[in-house]
């Protein structure tokens, strides 16, 4: 589907050549100009849009960063942050007068502090690397995305992105102490720290889940968690969407936290047992994994309650992992249930909005409705517990209008979500995806105040424009704005 993107600068174009050679001289070995080589950039992982980037740069400090930022600023060049390229919303989708910032050689885990259980990480170091760096000493990183093996700490903090054990542990938000941001005018700032308590606004609560619009992360401090004694998991099969949707809502409201709980229909169970051998259940509508874990009296107990609830809700199958290793092989179903659905269709689209868990029969049962509607298959998994679904609209991209039907099928999940009084987006962030949906959940008001918040930190608006905003208002206008009633002042200023 044709993306509106921001008005290419014609001028900048006519300048490419200058502009290469001033950021060469920044980063002497990290610029990529050719052709062939910007190949690799030209998406994320929402594959459906490309564009080449007018130029890589690969900057490997932060004095770089704040350079090439600053020298962009002054120059009228617009900057998209990347940092792995595996964002599902198209956060990281370069502009063809744009500058490509790739944070891979910011890779190293600059220290571990054992007594104050902290890690000071450069942004490019993958998720999955801090939990290696200090698993020997019994700690590791909590929020666990299913992307965790290739996507960034950078990446994660720019999309708050979650994972299936951040229903007890919390998003990326829960699990930062603190950045280091370099805005659009090269200045370099130190949000948080090691310690719990934030000095002065919060501004690392609007940084986490920005989505790159208001500063490049050049630094980032974690929180480390003791490894749990224990940790069990279920595997529940029901043969209903209802009764498994129940039972998630009364061990919630017995006061239980798993620390994952997942659920995955009839379809994606059929795919990832395929793909995985995961040992799941076949004869079953919805499957729920759910993991319990602490000392290993605690374990035992929640095991009890969790399946004495399930089998009160109508449980066909109950089984618990009997070591860390069928545990592991309970996950990997899931955590492999996007790359299972490539199996069984040529393209898939990923969706990504929350709702209140006990709406869930209902939106299942509509979507279903919605499926026959565009003549496309659906398969689910959700984290459960915290009501974020991943429907994967199954569809083939060389079939001709297909791909407009995913994406029309697609927003129609995401507008369900909203209507039943829930979010666009759970844990993949809105980039272009979402964007042009953002009114359905958000006032003329409420957008005009979050595009403050953007011009604050980034006035000229040239950091990842495009994204997240369906209208981006200039910085002048919008400081002075007053947006009564819904009508938005200045119609005549160009939109994206
Ligand atoms: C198979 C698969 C499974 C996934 N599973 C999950 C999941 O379980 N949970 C989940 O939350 N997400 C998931 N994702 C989505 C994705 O992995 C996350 O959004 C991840 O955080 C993106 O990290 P990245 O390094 O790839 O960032 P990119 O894709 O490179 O960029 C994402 C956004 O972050 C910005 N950005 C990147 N680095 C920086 C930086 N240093 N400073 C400022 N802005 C920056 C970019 O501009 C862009 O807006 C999945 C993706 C795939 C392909």
């Amino acid at each position: 589907m044709a993306l509106c993107m921001p008005e290419p600068d014609a001028g900048v174009l006519a300048r490419r050549g200058a502009i290469v050679a001033a950021l060469r001289r920044i980063v002497p070995d990290g610029v990529i100009d050719d052709g062939d080589c910007l190949a690799p950039y030209e998406c994320d992982g929402l594959t459906a849009y490309r564009q080449r980037p007018m130029v890589v740069v690969l900057p490997e400090t932060t004095a770089q960063v704040a350079a090439v930022l600053a020298w962009c600023q002054a120059n009228g060049v617009k900057v998209v942050p990347r940092g792995a390229g595996t964002s599902l919303s198209g956060g990281a989708l370069p502009l063809v007068d744009g500058v490509l910032l790739g944070m891979a050689r910011f890779n190293r885990i600059l220290e571990v502090d054992y007594p104050e259980r902290v890690a000071v990480v450069q942004p490019g170091v993958t998720n999955l690397a801090i939990t290696r760096a200090v698993e020997d000493a019994g700690l590791y990183y909590a929020p666990d995305p299913s992307s965790q093996i290739a996507c960034t700490i950078g990446g994660n903090v720019a999309e708050n992105s979650g994972g299936v054990h951040c229903l007890k542990y919390g998003l990326t938000s829960n699990n930062v102490l603190g950045v280091e941001l370099v805005t659009m005018e090269g200045e370099v700032l130190r949000l948080g720290g090691k310690g719990l308590e934030p000095q002065g606004l919060d501004l690392l609560g609007v940084v986490v889940g920005s989505e790159g619009l208001l500063g490049v992360v050049t630094e980032v401090t974690v929180r480390l968690l003791p490894k749990p004694e224990t940790a069990k998991a279920l595997l529940i099969g029901f043969s209903n969407v209802e009764s498994a949707g129940q039972c998630v809502a009364e061990v919630i409201g017995a006061g239980i936290i798993p620390a994952g709980m997942e659920m995955m229909d009839r379809e994606a169970v059929h795919a990832a047992e395929a793909f995985v051998g995961a040992g799941y259940p076949l004869d079953v509508e919805a499957l729920l994994i759910v993991e319990l874990d602490g000392p290993e009296a605690e374990c035992v107990h929640l095991v009890g309650e969790v399946e004495r609830i399930a089998r009160a809700n109508g449980a066909v199958s109950v089984r618990a992992s009997r070591d860390d290793a069928e545990r592991a092989v309970f996950w990997a179903g899931r955590k492999a249930a996007f790359p299972a659905a490539g199996r069984i269709s040529p393209d898939y689209y990923c969706m990504d909005g929350t709702i209140p868990r006990r709406r869930l029969p209902e939106v299942l049962r509509r979507m279903k409705e919605l499926s026959a509607q565009f003549g496309l298959g659906v398969i689910n998994v959700f984290h459960a517990g915290d009501g974020n679904l991943h429907p994967l609209i199954l569809y083939d991209a060389n079939r001709d209008g297909e791909l407009e039907q995913a994406e029309a099928f697609g927003a129609e999940i995401l507008k369900l979500c909203v209507e039943v009084g829930g979010v666009l987006t759970g844990e993949h962030g809105v980039g272009v995806e979402k964007r042009d949906l953002m009114p359905t959940m958000f006032t003329p008001v409420d957008l005009a105040h979050q595009q403050r918040v953007k011009c604050a930190f980034d006035p000229s608006l040239l950091l990842n424009p495009g994204k997240v905003f369906p209208q981006l208002h200039r910085c002048a206008e919008l400081g002075r704005m007053h947006v009564h009633g819904g009508q938005l002042p200045h119609p005549e200023l160009p939109r994206i």
